[in-house]
């Protein structure tokens, strides 16, 4: 049975926007593709399967069981696992090859042993923490860490990675401060005898904001995750507009009705009718990624046009006011996210009303719904001519 929901990922979409990406740095530069969270609900192995095949430089996971899953599937570029490993991850981590981010010493000796046991040297990258308090060693370890790692064989320093709390508000002096710090933190590893290790700290919004994006060193890598699936942490960055969404959200009306005036519509009365209204029923709730905010306060796409959520979304379905459409019919096409014909209900429009931020809305509609993916469009490369050289 085909499912009446489903989301479709364009992974063509993806590797634009990759190429966009691509764009946007400079030359030297490497990427890595962030795929944490199911590739942001759009499908961790189908999504890095392609960026792979795109030439993407290392894909970002957030634990090792993701990344096992990609040495199965084939993928066969550095994996870094961003959450870093625990005890119980030590001979996978070797047996995969992954890169985990290292912030505990017990872990990076215990790293070490097992890799040397098995004849190897595991590459690592040391996480720092320059202001966000989330993840990784205090800026007034390294010293402490760059001796272990020298002491440790059967580990190899290949990156340093920290993390920017306001990386979507250009300009803002937070991140001036932790850029600062970080380029202290390359300065010491340089000053260590570590010359090709490879630094990175922007995420998508930095690699927008092309002030903070520049590190000034050849090994420098960015960690965009968002900008890939075709959103922006913001909205007001230039290099937004180039952007495609890839993550298309479709179901069919299953009922109509005409109801008269002053009738209550859904759970709670929330929407009571102030004339003659077409009433379509959806299959679509919050248990399918669609927020119960977006109850009277969202969009629908029918026959190309916006229609608005009438009454409170339900677990399962929800209801839509159609009557401005003309020959609506049960089983027509309803886009909540996505384009059909000239109108657009981003992820961004849905985060805006449900109060929250797309990279939300996209881990809970692409999670929470059967995905198809589509591809095989020609490709829009009409981006500037130094994209040719790949
Ligand atoms: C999620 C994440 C990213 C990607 O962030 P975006 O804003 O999606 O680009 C990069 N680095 C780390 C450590 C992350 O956790």
């Amino acid at each position: 049975m085909v499912a009446i929901n489903h989301v479709s990922i364009d992974l063509d979409a993806i590797e634009h926007n990759y190429h966009v990406i691509r764009h946007l740095v400079k030359k030297n530069i490497r990427i890595l593709g962030v795929v944490k969270a199911d590739a942001y609900g759009h499908g961790l192995v189908p999504v890095s399967l392609r960026l792979a095949k795109a030439g993407i430089d290392c894909l970002g996971v957030f634990e090792i069981d993701e990344g096992i899953l990609l040495r199965n599937a084939g993928i066969n570029i550095p994996i870094l696992v961003m959450m870093g490993i625990t005890h119980d991850d030590i001979n996978d981590t070797v047996k995969y090859n992954l890169t985990p981010f290292i912030y505990r010493i017990d872990i990076l000796r215990l790293l070490s042993r097992t890799s040397l046991k098995k004849g190897n040297m595991t590459p690592i990258h040391l996480k720092v923490d320059t202001g966000m308090t989330r993840l990784g060693i205090d800026m007034k370890d390294i010293t402490l860490f760059i001796n272990e790692i020298k002491e440790n064989k059967g580990i190899r320093l290949e990156g340093i990675g920290s993390h920017l709390s306001v990386a979507d508000i250009p300009g803002h002096p937070f991140t001036e401060k932790q850029i600062k710090r970080f380029q202290k933190l390359i300065q010491i590893a340089k000053a260590a005898g570590f010359k090709d290790t490879v630094f990175h700290i922007d995420s998508s919004g930095a690699v927008l904001d092309t002030k903070s994006c520049s590190i000034p060193n050849e090994n420098s890598m960015v960690r965009p995750g968002l900008l890939l699936y075709g959103c922006a942490p913001n909205e007001h960055i230039k290099g937004v507009q180039t952007l495609k969404q890839a993550m298309t959200f479709k179901t069919e009306i299953i009922s109509i009705r005409e109801v008269v005036p002053n009738i209550p519509i859904g759970y709670g009365c929330t929407y009571v009718t102030n004339a003659r209204r077409l009433i379509a029923t959806i299959p679509v709730g919050y248990d399918d990624g669609y927020s119960r905010l977006l109850s009277n306060n969202a969009e629908a796409l029918v026959h190309n046009k916006r229609v608005p959520v009438v009454g409170t979304v339900c677990m399962n379905m929800t209801m839509l006011d159609v009557s401005h459409i003309r020959d609506v019919k049960i089983g027509d096409e309803v886009i909540l996210v996505g384009s059909q014909g000239s109108e657009e209900i981003t992820l961004t429009e849905l985060a805006d009303k449900a109060g929250t931020i797309s990279y939300e809305v996209m881990c809970s509609i692409g999670k929470s719904n059967k995905r198809i993916y589509s591809s095989g469009k020609k490709l829009d490369l009409n981006l500037g001519t130094d994209l040719e050289r790949k």
